[in-house]
């Protein structure tokens, strides 16, 4: 069972110890039932669009447009979801799947804490309990979205273990789970872990490119020629490219944090970096050290800066269907600088990522070809360290 599921090539998997095992089994098959249940769907679909404010806009940018002087350029505007990411698209699947399956409760991971104020607002919507599991570095970090996510009802616990930060929060999240599956839902917050997380995840997010290209058939009339998202774990990127990976003349190019740099060891670029390796329940591509140890990662994102990358990605990057290209620090922060001139819009540095890649390859298209870039988040929450990172101290 362990060997066949959910796999992605040689990616994906299930490697977990054998007390988690009935966990994910009956997740699995509630999710199997669920995916295809009429309720279910019609349920999520009215969350999406009245609660989360979707389908969110595919925004013709003009101006970035003529100002590289190439593709024409549309923004994929995910930064317009109710709390500002795509992140909301996957808590309302998975809280309304764990609703329907009986629990009462949420346990989520979180980094900088995007995907536990995500988690927090599903649960207070949906009246479940909620417990976020948070490195004890990143507590103190994001002071603010601990705030957030006590606001909206939830417990907050720091983890004392490893690193304290964001992968340790995640091997925290699991052992709570094993020791709770009666009443608890472990949110995975991206497309990765043992599966069915990885598949449950794609398919919540792959709203995203389901809009995309309808939206683009309505204002085009074809595809567009290249989608672009950044990676982390990979969740807003899968989503984006999930419904064009059959469609070969469509570019799939996901953006990976290369922080200082790829030749540096504070960088967070897995394909571009790392080695196939099994963490976190998969096998996929990981920053390693020389034992073969998750080396620490680094980059000017807290949203990417994972030390892996979801199993399908792994896939798509080895059968060459999607490229990953690494974007630095600098890099980021000039097109963050740049989108917001330009059109209005501050990306939040994650997304930045993406936006930095399309001006770099932009200029070299031909005016009649199409780039869409998607705005994965809004970057209010940034600008505290972007000024910071210009050498300009502001208090939050
Ligand atoms: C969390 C986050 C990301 C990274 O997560 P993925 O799973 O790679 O999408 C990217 N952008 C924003 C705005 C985020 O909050």
């Amino acid at each position: 069972m362990a060997e066949t599921s959910g796999r992605f090539g040689v990616h994906g998997g299930q490697y977990i110890p054998e007390t988690l095992m009935n966990a994910v089994i009956e997740l699995e098959k509630a999710y199997d039932f669920y995916k295809n249940d009429p309720d279910f769907n019609r349920e999520l679909t009215e969350l999406f669009n009245e609660y989360a404010g979707r389908p969110s806009r595919l925004y013709y940018a003009e101006k970035l447009t003529k100002a590289l002087g190439g593709a024409k350029i549309y923004l994929k505007r995910e930064d317009l979801n109710h709390t500002g990411s795509h992140k909301i698209n996957n808590v309302l699947g998975q809280a309304l799947l764990a609703k329907k399956m009986g629990k009462t409760r949420l346990i989520a991971e979180t980094g900088a804490g995007q995907h536990g104020v995500a988690t927090a607002t599903a649960a207070a919507l949906l009246n479940m309990e909620c417990v976020v599991f948070m490195g004890k570095e990143d507590t103190e970090r994001q002071a603010l979205n601990v705030y957030r996510m006590r606001l909206l009802g939830a417990e907050v616990i720091p983890v004392t273990t490893g690193t304290a930060t964001l992968k340790d929060a995640v091997s925290e999240a699991m052992r709570e789970w094993t020791a709770r599956i009666d009443d608890t839902h472990y949110c995975l917050g991206s497309v990765m872990g043992p599966h069915p997380f990885p598949t449950i995840v794609r398919d919540f997010q792959a709203v995203i490119s389901r809009e995309i290209k309808s939206q683009m058939l309505e204002k085009e009339g074809r595809f567009p020629d290249a989608v672009i998202a950044c990676v982390g774990g990979g969740s807003n990127a899968m989503g984006s490219f999930y419904h064009f990976i059959g469609d070969e003349s469509v570019r799939l190019i996901g953006c990976e944090a290369a922080g200082r740099g790829i030749d540096t060891f504070e960088t967070a670029a897995t394909i571009n970096t790392g080695r196939l390796g099994i963490f976190h329940g998969m096998k996929s591509y990981f920053c390693q050290d020389k034992y073969g140890q998750i080396a620490p990662v680094y980059s000017i994102s807290a949203g990417l800066d994972y030390p892996g990358i979801g199993p399908e990605h792994a896939h798509l990057h080895d059968i060459g269907r999607a490229e990953y290209v690494p974007v630095t620090d600098e890099e980021a922060v000039e097109a963050f600088e740049f989108l917001s001139k330009t059109e209005g819009i501050i990306p939040a540095i994650e997304s930045a990522h993406a936006v930095a890649h399309a001006m770099k390859i932009a200029p070299q298209m031909d005016k009649n070809q199409i780039i869409v870039i998607t705005v994965s988040g809004r970057g209010d929450k940034d600008c505290a360290a972007i000024a910071r990172y210009r050498g300009e101290d502001i208090h939050e």
